[in-house]
């Protein structure tokens, strides 16, 4: 029997190898419904499977040839996992990672190279959400890294996730051996208290800061104390992203018990000497993180003598 003869249709198969695996394929003809439905899907098929109940079909969009279950093509939508391999990798490039391949664990996940060189495991869906969100691909590795960095400037080593499990925390060792669960917010200030040696934040330097704000409502002053005045006003005082701030003046104190006691005698001063200048909370509402401690856009000149003198009292 050769190709050519009518009966090596009906009898005979040809190999034929679709991603990496050998298929035999009939070249019997397909009913036209089926033809109709793989076009509605946006493919074309090529062949019939030896086994019958799976078809070779074409993407129209990409030209990649896939096997799909008979029944996929003629009661479901098929689609083309070369056109979601696409998609995937050109997520992974939006957020500055590389696609390398399918995590064969777990078929929603892939195996990313990061930005960085770092491997991860990756739910695919995240990284299109990420890549639509514009955000880049964080690295764990990395922000354990960092938090590493942050800690170890306060004298104590990260020592893994925290013992109790909570969200937000890890474990922590300070210089005096002690190893305690701490919040990353709180590391990342040094506001933080050793079980041990009793070393705290309050006996750490701080710094009393002068910050100007630009709420909708208006220009405002902000008085007070932080470990990290920078970190203060951009993260933890709820001031929405596109508001302009400015740190005016910070003026370095060795401890943080002294800070508050400098910090609330000026609130007195201003309280006592210019009730005038002090903003109610009504005018400014939820635009900032906080009840009291602002100040008109006019009382700068009376806020920063307040700091001169500070400042000089501190050094004599
Ligand atoms: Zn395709
Ligand atoms: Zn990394
Ligand atoms: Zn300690």
């Amino acid at each position: 029997m050769s190709r050519g003869d009518p009966e090596f249709a009906k009898s005979s198969t040809l190999p034929c190898v679709i991603d990496g695996i050998e298929v035999a394929v009939r070249p019997a003809p397909v009913v036209a419904s089926l033809h109709e439905a793989a076009s509605r899907a946006g493919f074309e098929i090529l062949a019939r499977l030896d086994d019958c109940a799976r078809l070779l079909i074409r993407c129209r969009r990409c030209g990649g040839v896939s096997v799909k279950r008979r029944s996929v093509v003629r009661d479901h939508r098929p689609e083309c996992h070369h056109c979601i391999r696409a998609r995937r990798a050109h997520a992974a490039a939006e957020i500055g990672a590389t696609l390398l391949g399918a995590d064969p664990q777990h078929r929603h996940y892939g195996i990313f190279r990061l930005a960085c060189g770092h491997l991860v495991r990756r739910q695919y869906l995240r990284v299109e959400r990420a890549a639509d969100g514009g955000h880049a691909a964080g690295c764990g590795e990395c922000r354990e890294a960092r938090y590493a960095d942050v800690a170890a400037q306060f004298g104590w080593s990260l020592t893994g996730p925290a013992e109790t499990g909570r969200v937000g925390y890890r474990s922590y060792r300070h210089e005096c051996g002690r190893t305690q669960d701490v919040s990353v917010g709180n590391m990342s200030n040094g506001d933080v208290d050793c079980a041990r040696c009793g070393e705290t934040w309050t006996s750490k330097p701080s710094q009393i800061y002068l910050f100007r704000i630009d709420l909708a409502c208006g220009r405002i002053l902000k008085l007070g104390y932080s470990s990290n005045p920078r970190r203060r006003l951009r993260q933890q005082l709820g001031i929405a992203r596109d508001v302009p701030t400015r740190i005016l003046r910070t003026v370095q104190v060795s401890t943080g018990h002294q800070a508050v006691c400098v910090e609330k005698s000026a609130h007195a001063e201003m309280r006592r000497h210019h009730p005038d200048l002090i903003v109610p909370k009504s005018a400014y509402g939820n635009a900032i993180n906080t009840r009291t401690e602002i100040y008109r856009a006019d009382a700068e000149a009376v806020l920063c003598a307040i700091l001169d003198r500070i400042e000089r009292d501190l050094a004599s």
